[in-house]
C-alpha cells in the first residue's frame, strides 16, 4: 500500500523470484488512501481463493491501517511471512511450518557454511517481532546460548564481544564496529540502510569487522537475497499444505 520506495524494490524482487521459480503471483498495488475495510476484504478474497497458496502484505502499511488487524486477517495456512500469532506461537514451541523469512535465511546461511550452533554464544542485537525475537527462537532450537540485546541494554559491547555468532538487526548504519566483535566470531548483518548517497549499507561496519570475524555476510548480497529465497520456500510449503 502507498508508495514507499523500499517496499516497491522488495515487491519487485519478490515477484521476480516467483517468476524465476515458476511460482504464479498476483500483485495488488493499493493506493495509500485505501481503507482498512477494503484491504481486509481483499485479504478475505485471497484467503478463499484456491489458486493462491500464500499471501503477504508488504510492510509498512500507512498509519491509518492497523498492522496487527491486517496480519491477524491472513489465514495462518497462507501466512508465508509467518507473522500471524498462530505461526509465531508455533515457532515458540518448535513445531512450525513457516519461519519468518529473514531469520530463516540467517539459519540457512549458518547451516550451509558448516557452522554448528550447538553450545555457541549467540548474541542478537535487535528484538523486533520480524527479526530479533524469532531469530532468538531459531538459534535456541539449534541449542545455541542466546542473548537478545536492544536499545535499553547496558554495556552492549560486553555482550557483543562474547558472541561466537553475532546477528545485527538494529537498523543503524555501521553500528557494530570491529572492536565490538570477538576474534573469530561469525557475524551476520541483517541491516539494510540507505545512506544519503543512495548506497546500501548494513548495521555492521564491514571493513573493520572483516578483520576480526572468521565469517561475515556482506550488504547488499548477504541476508537480503536469503530472505527472498526463504519466502519462496515458505510459499512452496504453503502450496503443499493447502493442497
Ligand atoms: P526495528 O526498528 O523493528 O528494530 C530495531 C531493533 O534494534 C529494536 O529492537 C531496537 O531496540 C534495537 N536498537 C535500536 N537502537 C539500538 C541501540 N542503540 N542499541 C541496541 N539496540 C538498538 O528493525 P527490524 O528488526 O525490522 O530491522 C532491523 C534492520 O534489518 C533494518 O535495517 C531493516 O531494514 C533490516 N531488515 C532486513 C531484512 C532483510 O531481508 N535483510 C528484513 C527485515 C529487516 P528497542 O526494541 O529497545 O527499540
Amino acid at each position: 500500500m502507498g508508495d514507499d520506495p523500499a517496499s516497491r524494490v522488495y515487491v519487485n524482487n519478490k515477484k521476480k523470484a516467483c517468476a524465476e521459480c515458476g511460482i504464479y503471483s498476483e500483485e495488488y498495488a493499493l493506493p495509500g488512501e485505501t481503507s482498512q475495510e477494503e484491504l481486509l476484504r481483499l485479504i478475505d478474497t485471497l484467503n478463499k481463493k484456491p489458486e493462491i497458496s500464500g499471501i503477504l502484505v508488504q510492510l509498512p502499511v500507512p498509519k491509518h491501517i492497523d498492522e496487527k488487524t491486517i496480519i491477524n486477517a491472513i489465514d495462518p495456512k497462507k501466512d508465508v511471512d509467518a507473522f500471524h500469532p498462530v505461526n509465531v506461537g508455533k515457532i515458540m514451541v518448535g513445531d512450525y511450518d513457516f519461519v519468518p523469512c529473514t531469520p530463516a535465511g540467517v539459519m540457512e546461511l549458518i547451516k550451509e557454511s558448516g557452522i554448528d550452533v550447538a553450545g555457541k554464544e549467540c548474541v542478537i542485537v535487535g528484538r523486533s517481532n520480524i527479526v530479533g525475537k524469532p531469530q532468538a527462537m531459531l538459534l535456541l532450537h539449534q541449542n545455541g546460548t542466546v542473548t537478545v540485546c536492544h536499545s535499553k541494554t547496558q554495556n552492549l559491547k560486553e555482550h557483543t564481544r562474547r558472541a561466537d555468532i553475532l546477528v545485527a538487526a538494529v537498523g543503524i548504519p555501521n553500528f557494530i564496529t570491529g572492536d565490538m566483535i570477538k576474534p573469530g566470531a561469525v557475524v551476520i548483518d541483517v541491516g539494510i540502510n540507505r545512506l544519503e548517497n543512495k548506497k546500501l549499507c548494513g548495521d555492521v561496519e564491514f571493513e573493520s569487522a572483516k578483520e576480526v570475524a572468521s565469517a561475515i555476510t556482506p550488504v547488499p548480497g548477504g541476508v537480503g537475497p536469503m530472505t527472498i529465497a526463504m519466502l519462496m520456500k515458505n510459499t512452496l510449503k504453503a502450496a503443499v499444505i493447502n493442497g
